[in-house]
C-alpha cells in the first residue's frame, strides 16, 4: 500500500472553521469522544471474543492516555477492534465526517446551551484543539494491515501504512497554539476524573507514586521501612457500584460510594437504586442528601450518564424539577443526548424515563413510611421538604405523596392527613360540617392565638417550612371538604364558626364610642378597627391578619404585578372584654387615651409587634401607672 491523498466528501460547506471557532466553550469534550472512541472499540472486541468471532488472547486491555510535552502531542491509544485502511476511509472520512456536519448543523440551530452534552460531534471534535490529527491502527481480523491516517484539519487527507505491530488504535493529536493547556497534566488529569471516572475499560494515565514495605531496609523494632516505587496511575472504578446487582451490596457500599461522589458530605438518608431494562434502559443511585433548610438545597447534583460516560451534571429536562434536589447518578444510553433541550422536553422515551424515576421515588418513600415510621417521622425534617416540592410541582407524584406526607403539631405529634383528619373531626367542624385545620407559622410570635385554640381543646399544626403555605394550598385543592385556616387570621370563634351567637354585653352605642376611641389611637393608617362580641376570656385585643389577603400576598412574594399588593391587617376588638366595660364607662378623655393605648400596645407586644419608639413610649407609660 503506497500513500495515497484524498480529500473528504463535503457536502454542505466546510466544518472545519466551524469546529475551531465556534464550539468553543466546551473543547475539552474531545477527550471524552476519543476515549468513549477507544472503549467502544474496547467492548467490541470483547464482545467478539465471547461469540467466537475472535480467537486470539485479549491480553491487556487498559486505554492509555499519554502527553509529550517536547512533541506537544496528547495520545490515546486502545487495545480494541482497530481499523483497516477500507475501514476508516468507510467510518472516519465519510461516516464520522456526515455525522459531524450534521452535529454542527443542529449546534448552529440550538446553541451552545441548548445542547445536551455536546454529544455526536465524536471523532472530529479532536479538530476542536489539534492542528493535526493522525491514526495509527491495526484491525484485530488476521492478515489485517496497519494503516496510518492524517488530516491538518482541511478537508484533505492522506491514508497509507503504519508501522503498528500490536493490536489496536492510537489516536496521536498535535496540539494547537491556542489549546496548549490540554498539554498539562493537571488539565488532562482533572477532564479524565469528570469525564472518564466510571468508563467500563481501565485507563492509565501516567504514574503515580505509592509506599511499599520494603524488605531490604529494616527499622530498629525489626519492621521493615517503606519505600516509594512509582506504578501505573489508573483513573477510574471501572465497575462503579450502580452497575452491580443490589442483591449483592450493604448499606456501607452505598454510603461509601456517596463519598467519593461528594467528598466530605453527611450521610445520605436513604438511596434508591434504579435498574431498568425494558422498556428502556436505566441504571443509577439516586440519594436523598440531609437538608435542613431551603439554602442547603442544592440542584445541579445528579450526574447524567451514558453506558458510564460522563454526559452533564445539569439534569433539568431529564428528570423533574423536584427530584434535583436528590444527589447519585443516572445512567442511562436511551436519554437521546446529541439533541437539542426543547426536543429532549417532548420525547417520549425521555417522558417514560422520568415518568419511572418519579414512581421509584415514590414507591422507596411509602415503604420506608410503612416499615419504619419512627425512622421516617425522625427523618422528616429533610425527606419533608422534598415531599412537599413533589407534592406541589408533579402531579404524578402528587397522587402518591398524601399518603407518606406528615403532618406535625405544636405538640411535636406527627400525623399523616388522614390521621389528623380523623384526629380533629369531631371537634373542628363549623355549622357547614367543613373540617377546620388550624396552624401556625410561628410558635412564638403567635403564642397567644394558639393558647386562645387550645383553651377550646383545637389542635394547632406547626407549618413553618418554606414549603409550606404551597403545600397548604395543595391540600385543600386534593381534599374538598378541608378549610386550613392559620390561628391568627380572625378570632378562633369565627375562624370555627359553629353558628353560636354571643350576646354583646355593651349597647351598640357603647361599642360604637369604643370602636371610633381606639380608630382615633391606633396610629396605624392601614390598619383596620373590628368589634366583635367574643368569650370574655378570650383576649382583650388582638391583631390579626385576614387568610385569603395574606395569602395572595405570601403567593405574590413580594413585588408583582402590581406592585406591592397591601397586606390586610385588623385591630380585633372583643367588646365583651371586662375592659371593654371598663374602657365604655371611663370618663375622662386623657385616662381613656392611657388605658386604650396600653391595650393596644399589649396586644403587640404578645406577638412580637411592639418595637421602637413605641415599645420605649410603652415601658415609660407603665412605670407611669405602676407609680
Ligand atoms: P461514533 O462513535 O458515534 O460512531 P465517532 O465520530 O466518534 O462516531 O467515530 C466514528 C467511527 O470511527 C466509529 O463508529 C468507529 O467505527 C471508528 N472509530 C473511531 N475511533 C475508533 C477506535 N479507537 N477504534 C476503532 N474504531 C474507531
Ligand atoms: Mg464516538
Amino acid at each position: 500500500m503506497t500513500t495515497q491523498k484524498g480529500s473528504i466528501q463535503v457536502n454542505t460547506e466546510n466544518i472545519f472553521p466551524i469546529i475551531k471557532k465556534f464550539l468553543y466553550s466546551d473543547h475539552e469534550i474531545f477527550l471524552r469522544e476519543l476515549i468513549s472512541n477507544a472503549t467502544d472499540a474496547t467492548t467490541k472486541l470483547k464482545h467478539f471474543s465471547s461469540i467466537g468471532q475472535f480467537k486470539g488472547g485479549l491480553g491487556d486491555l487498559r486505554i492509555i492516555v499519554k502527553l509529550d510535552a517536547k512533541k506537544k502531542t496528547l495520545s490515546i491509544t486502545d487495545k480494541g477492534v482497530g481499523m483497516t485502511a477500507e475501514e476508516i476511509d468507510k467510518y472516519i472520512n465519510q461516516i464520522a465526517f456526515s455525522g459531524a456536519e450534521e452535529f454542527v448543523k443542529q449546534y448552529k440551530t440550538a446553541g451552545d446551551a441548548g445542547m445536551i452534552g455536546h454529544f455526536g460531534l465524536g471523532f472530529y471534535s479532536s479538530f476542536m484543539v489539534a492542528k493535526k490529527v493522525e491514526i495509527h491502527t491495526l484491525s484485530y481480523a488476521e492478515g489485517a494491515e496497519a494503516a496510518h491516517w492524517t488530516c491538518d484539519g482541511s478537508t484533505e487527507f492522506t491514508i497509507g501504512k503504519s508501522k503498528k505491530k500490536d493490536r489496536g488504535t492510537e489516536i496521536i493529536l498535535h496540539i494547537d497554539e491556542e489549546n496548549e493547556e490540554f498539554l498539562e497534566d493537571s488539565r488532562i488529569q482533572g477532564l479524565l476524573n469528570k469525564y472518564c471516572r466510571f468508563l467500563p475499560i481501565p485507563i492509565q494515565f501516567g504514574t503515580k507514586t505509592d509506599y511499599v514495605d520494603d524488605p531490604e531496609n529494616k527499622n530498629e523494632d525489626g519492621t521493615p521501612k517503606r519505600k516509594s516505587v512509582e506504578v501505573d496511575r489508573i483513573i477510574n472504578d471501572h465497575a462503579p457500584l450502580w452497575k452491580k446487582s443490589p442483591t449483592e451490596l450493604k448499606d456501607e457500599d452505598y454510603k461509601a460510594f456517596y463519598q467519593t461522589l461528594y467528598p466530605m458530605s453527611e450521610a445520605p438518608l436513604f438511596w434508591i437504586h434504579l435498574n431498568v431494562d425494558y422498556p428502556f434502559n436505566l441504571t443509577g443511585i439516586l440519594y436523598f442528601p440531609k437538608v435542613k433548610n431551603e439554602l442547603e438545597l442544592q440542584r445541579n447534583k445528579i450526574q447524567l450518564y451514558s453506558n458510564q460516560v460522563f454526559v452533564t451534571d445539569d439534569v433539568k429536562d431529564v428528570v423533574p424539577e423536584f427530584l434535583m434536589l436528590l444527589h447519585g447518578v443516572i445512567d442511562s444510553p436511551d436519554i437521546p443526548l446529541n439533541v437539542s433541550r426543547s426536543f429532549l422536553q417532548s420525547d417520549a422515551q425521555v417522558k417514560k424515563i422520568t415518568s419511572h424515576i418519579t414512581k421509584k421515588v415514590a414507591d422507596k418513600l411509602e415503604e420506608i413510611f410503612k416499615s419504619d415510621r419512627k425512622a421516617y417521622e425522625e427523618k422528616w425534617e429533610s425527606i419533608g421538604l422534598f415531599v412537599k416540592y413533589g407534592a406541589v410541582s408533579d402531579d404524578k407524584f402528587a397522587e402518591k405523596a398524601l399518603k407518606f406526607t406528615l403532618l406535625k403539631n405544636t405538640e411535636g405529634e406527627f400525623f399523616t392527613l388522614d390521621e389528623y383528619k380523623s384526629k380533629v373531626e369531631v371537634n373542628q367542624k363549623n355549622k357547614d360540617n367543613k373540617i377546620v385545620l388550624l396552624y401556625t407559622n410561628n410558635i412564638k410570635n403567635q403564642a397567644p392565638f394558639i393558647q386562645t385554640a387550645k383553651k377550646r381543646s383545637y389542635d394547632v399544626l406547626d407549618m413553618n417550612g418554606p414549603l409550606d403555605s404551597h403545600f397548604i394550598g395543595f391540600m385543600e385543592h386534593k381534599e374538598g371538604d378541608l378549610s386550613i385556616v392559620r390561628v391568627d387570621a380572625d378570632a378562633i370563634d369565627k375562624i370555627i364558626d359553629k353558628g353560636e351567637v354571643r350576646e354583646s354585653v355593651l349597647s351598640e352605642t357603647q361599642v360604637e364610642s369604643l370602636k371610633k376611641t381606639f380608630a382615633d389611637q391606633v396610629k396605624k393608617p392601614d390598619w383596620e378597627i373590628q368589634t366583635e362580641a367574643l368569650s370574655p376570656d378570650d383576649h382583650f385585643i388582638t391583631v390579626i391578619k385576614p387568610e385569603w389577603e395574606r395569602r395572595m400576598k405570601e403567593m405574590q412574594g413580594g413585588a408583582g404585578m402590581f406592585g406591592m399588593f397591601p397586606e390586610r391587617v385588623v385591630v380585633m376588638v372583643n367588646t365583651n372584654h371586662p375592659l371593654a366595660g371598663k374602657i365604655a364607662g371611663m370618663d375622662g378623655d386623657e385616662a381613656k387615651t392611657d388605658f386604650v393605648e396600653q391595650s393596644f400596645d399589649l396586644a403587640l407586644l404578645s406577638q412580637n409587634m411592639l418595637e421602637g419608639e413605641a415599645l420605649e413610649r410603652f415601658i415609660r407609660r407603665t412605670e407611669n401607672m405602676m407609680k
